[in-house]
């Protein structure tokens, strides 16, 4: 069920503190981290602490949480002083997404090139 826990999760289960994380920022209802395998000298993830499967889903079922993820993305952003960064949300494997638990890649720190590969 959309917004429900799912056990085989990691994201859920970093959500709920049984997966250890970097956590930069919390809320009630996100948490931001650092991303393991980074790919810019700035690389935070931001979730949603409920499960949603990619971005879609999120903001089809749960509009203001898409916005609070959103709102995170912005004060990462500017709590690590970047003066650029990009919001990626991958959505299915195709697209490079591995974690089907909806997330925001905040990157920065770096040139980013566009288009992407
Ligand atoms: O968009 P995608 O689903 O590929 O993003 C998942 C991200 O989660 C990857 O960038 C990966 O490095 C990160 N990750 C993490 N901590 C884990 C497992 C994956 O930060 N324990």
């Amino acid at each position: 069920m959309p917004g429900e826990p799912q056990e085989d999760c990691l994201f859920c289960k970093i959500a709920a503190g049984q997966v250890p994380a970097t956590i930069v920022r919390e809320t009630e209802t996100t948490l931001a981290f650092q991303d393991i395998n980074p790919q810019a000298p700035v690389h935070i993830l931001v979730i949603p602490k409920a499960h949603y499967a990619n971005a879609g889903e999120l903001a089809a079922g749960a509009p203001e949480l898409a916005a609070d993820v959103l709102r995170e993305t912005e004060a990462v952003a500017k709590e690590q002083k970047l003066d650029a960064h990009r919001t990626v949300f991958n959505t299915g494997a195709g697209a490079g997404q591995t974690v089907f638990h909806a997330h925001a890649h905040v990157l920065g720190g770096r040139g980013l090139e566009w288009p992407p590969g």
